[in-house]
């Protein structure tokens, strides 16, 4: 019952252009994916609620876009080079790998062959700058978003003049060269991140780890997540990363059972001391009022994109039946949904009416992302448009020819609204904060 939820909602993202699978005419490629017309406005829209809510509407933010490539010390300073490994064993039979914590040490798990002495595999995918590949030259995509701000510490503080308490925040690709993946895009190789490092005087930490874990629990819930799917799961001291002292996750309940959507972790001083020692720079913050010299402290709020789109598309996935047919919608938070408005003709063969209507998609454009469709019946109008989530359908009819008005349709309630054309634009800005 659950898992046939996540195959409607795999098979409704590739037939709506939500998402398809990366390199298909290839037969694709393990994992990847590829985000269609309304995937990519989607995860745009999801960024920019992310962005807005952290760096304009709080005001102790900045923003960063740092490069992928970086400097291979980076990750001997971050701990990834030594530390960021799975360890592996092989079946000598049918060679299947393994994480090693999911056998039993001898026997493969399927064939009952030998397993092979347990090593360590470091999860970042390497690639060679420049013409020559050599040891020399080798570096890594960078495995977190995180480092790109950490080495930009001083840059930030320095350029926009900034006391702590502050934060910079970041959206941008990470890899990792998982060996277990799947789940559709919940867990797969290439993947986006949003994070933000704020940085906070020693000895507040604790305060800010408990703020920032309300803060982005409720985020969740603001965009339309219900709150019975979400929770937060503290990590115990054996499952914290090498660079934490606490780390807790928010979850979300997917069909294939509660997983991490974002983790908040209180990383200390230790990245910017390592970067300190590493790169013999100065990482320390001077406080004016207090008149010291100390490395702040990190509270890292770091979420997937992937992950969440994925979470607000089966939390808004509503089957229902209307009149004796099924009625599929998603139930999307307007400020998410791919398209705002469409524009639907309620006789395409009267001129007068298409051209009326064109007219108002033309008007609308510019404003909000408007979709005019005059292909089928608008019972089957209707329903393509609420499949995708789309929050409003406005349908003109003969009578807009005389008094100059169109029918809104709500999405959610199916309600009707007879709105002036001239204080569309108004209504439907009103609607879609
Ligand atoms: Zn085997």
């Amino acid at each position: 019952m659950e898992q046939d939820l996540m195959q409607k909602i795999v098979s409704l993202c590739k037939r709506r252009g939500f998402i398809f699978q990366s390199s298909e005419i290839y037969g694709g490629l393990a994992s990847t994916w590829d985000y269609g017309p309304l995937g990519a406005e989607l995860k745009k829209n999801l960024k920019e609620a992310w962005w807005s809510s952290n760096v304009y509407d709080r005001g102790d933010i900045e923003g960063l876009d740092a490069s992928i490539l970086m400097h291979p010390a980076t990750w001997k300073a971050s701990g990834h080079v030594a530390g960021f490994t799975d360890t592996l064993v092989d079946c000598r039979k049918c060679k299947k790998r393994y994480k090693a914590e999911n056998t039993d040490g001898k026997k493969c798990p399927e064939c009952g062959g030998e397993l092979t002495e347990a090593r360590q595999f470091n999860l970042m995918l390497k690639t060679h700058l420049g013409s020559v590949e050599n040891e020399s030259n080798l570096i890594y995509m960078r495995p977190e978003t995180a480092q790109g701000i950490f080495v930009n510490f001083q840059n930030v503080a320095t350029a926009m003049r900034r006391k702590i308490p502050f934060g910079i925040a970041q959206i941008g690709k990470a890899f990792r060269n998982e060996i277990t993946t799947g789940n559709f895009t919940f867990r797969s190789r290439e993947f986006e991140q949003m994070e933000i490092e704020y940085f906070v005087k020693p000895g507040t930490e604790d305060e800010w780890y408990k703020k920032w874990i309300d803060e982005r629990f409720n985020w969740y819930i603001k965009f339309g997540i219900k709150k019975e799917n979400l929770r937060k799961r503290e990590h115990a001291k054996d499952e914290v990363a090498h660079y934490a002292k606490a780390c807790t996750d928010i979850e979300y309940q997917f069909p294939f059972g509660w997983s991490e959507l974002e983790g908040i972790a209180n990383r200390t001083d230790f990245d910017l001391k390592q970067h300190m020692e590493l790169s013999s720079k100065d990482m320390q913050y001077f406080d004016d009022e207090a008149k010291e010299r100390y490395v702040p402290y990190v509270i890292e709020p770091s979420g997937g994109i992937d992950r969440s789109i994925l979470a607000f598309l089966v939390d808004s996935y509503r089957e229902e039946q209307v009149r004796g047919e099924k009625r599929v919608s998603l139930s999307i938070h307007s400020s998410l949904a791919p398209i705002k408005a469409a524009v639907l003709p309620l006789l395409k063969k009267k001129p007068e009416i298409t051209k009326l209507a064109k007219e108002i998609t033309a008007d609308l454009r510019g404003s909000i992302k408007v979709v005019y469709d005059d292909t089928a019946s608008i019972g089957r109008l209707y329903r393509r448009q609420d499949e995708i989530g789309t929050p409003f359908c406005i349908t003109v009819d003969v009578d807009t020819l005389t008094d100059k008005k169109v029918t809104v349709r709500d999405r959610d309630t199916m309600r009707q609204e007879r709105i002036e054309i001239t204080n569309l634009k108004e209504y439907l800005s009103r609607k879609l904060t």
